[in-house]
């Protein structure tokens, strides 16, 4: 285990629209441990999944920096070593569109081998063949079925295979359950969970489901508006949430136990409306939803630190925990 797995310093992603520039991500910063699974939480347009694109390549940060293993890959994937692109891949929330629906199982994965310079046919079945066991798909039944004959479940599956076959060590997973139903939610968890302890993987969980969020990380950061306001190992973020918009995000799950009920914090209604990345608030972002406002919240960003000296668990906020 290594701290410097993964170092993400400063990081900003803008895009430049007809109607202004949407700071997607806005300066944030935080490490990924080897083995473990962050999870980036946060509603839509928090940027959560914007980071996890930043990550793989499939665009380059407007400034700052991405360290994996020492290496800068602040770039777009085609610039970065193919040895780099190999080991940091990701699953997409829909997999029907990101499956040629009507190529073989078998080609689609293929494709991918020979990209990694496999060419004997023999050895590609092969490997093929071990892709689809590792995630519970008999190779006999899915090797010639074509992704518009497949379920949700079956196709995601097949898309953590395609996503297996560079042996990655890094693995962003955008919103993987959130188009299947509860059932196959779970087994997909448990497949990723598997999975992860079988080869020693890292996970980025992104999501906007904290049921699933709290199953799957160790260590969860939430994000708001380009900004990540808190940041805790799981267990701790949902037992202590000290951010207010955190706290927001939890008091809105859905209860099922006596446990979740007493956990649980007090409701917090956000009010306003959320604000455009275009033009977000000065001050504290949040400041237009927070039930807790302050004149100084209006004025002075608040910066992400540890809440005592030593701590593991951050917050932006400059009311919470102090
Ligand atoms: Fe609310 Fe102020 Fe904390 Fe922002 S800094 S979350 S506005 S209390």
């Amino acid at each position: 285990m290594t701290q410097e797995f993964l170092k993400i310093i400063n990081l900003k992603k803008y895009f430049h629209t007809n109607y202004g520039t949407v700071k997607a991500v806005d300066d944030i910063s935080f490490n990924v441990v080897e083995g473990e699974t962050l999870g980036l939480v946060g509603e839509s347009g928090s940027g959560k999944s914007t980071t996890g694109h930043l990550v793989v390549g499939m665009y380059a940060p407007t400034s700052g920096k991405i360290i994996y293993r020492g290496l800068d890959i602040s770039f777009t994937a085609d610039e970065r070593p193919k040895g780099v692109r190999h080991e940091i891949q990701i699953v997409f929330q829909d997999p029907a569109s990101s499956l040629n629906p009507s190529k073989y199982v078998k080609d689609i994965i293929a494709s991918q081998l020979k990209l990694r310079g496999m060419r004997d046919d023999y050895e590609i079945e092969e490997r093929i063949s071990k892709l689809l066991e590792s995630v519970d798909l008999p190779p006999e039944n899915y090797m010639y079925r074509k992704p518009r004959d497949l379920g949700g479940g079956e196709l995601q599956a097949i898309a953590i295979a395609r996503a297996l076959s560079t042996d990655p060590k890094l693995i962003v997973l955008d919103e993987p359950t959130s188009a299947l139903d509860v059932i196959t939610q779970a087994k997909i968890v448990n497949l990723l969970l598997r999975i992860q302890e079988e080869r020693k993987l890292t996970y980025i969980f992104i999501t906007h489901d904290l049921a699933v969020a709290k199953n799957m990380s160790r260590r969860i950061a939430v994000m708001y508006l380009g900004k990540i306001v808190e940041l805790a190992q799981s267990e701790e973020l949902f037992s202590n949430p000290l951010h207010p918009y955190t706290m927001m995000l939890f008091s809105s799950i859905p209860v099922l136990t006596e446990e979740d009920r007493k956990l649980r914090p007090k409701k917090v209604r956000s009010v306003g409306e959320i604000p455009s990345a275009i033009s977000p608030p000065p001050g504290c972002r949040f400041h237009t939803r927070c039930p807790f406002v302050k004149d100084v919240c209006k004025e002075k960003e608040p910066v992400l630190e540890p809440v005592n000296t030593d701590s593991l668990h951050l917050v932006a906020c400059h009311l919470a925990g102090r």
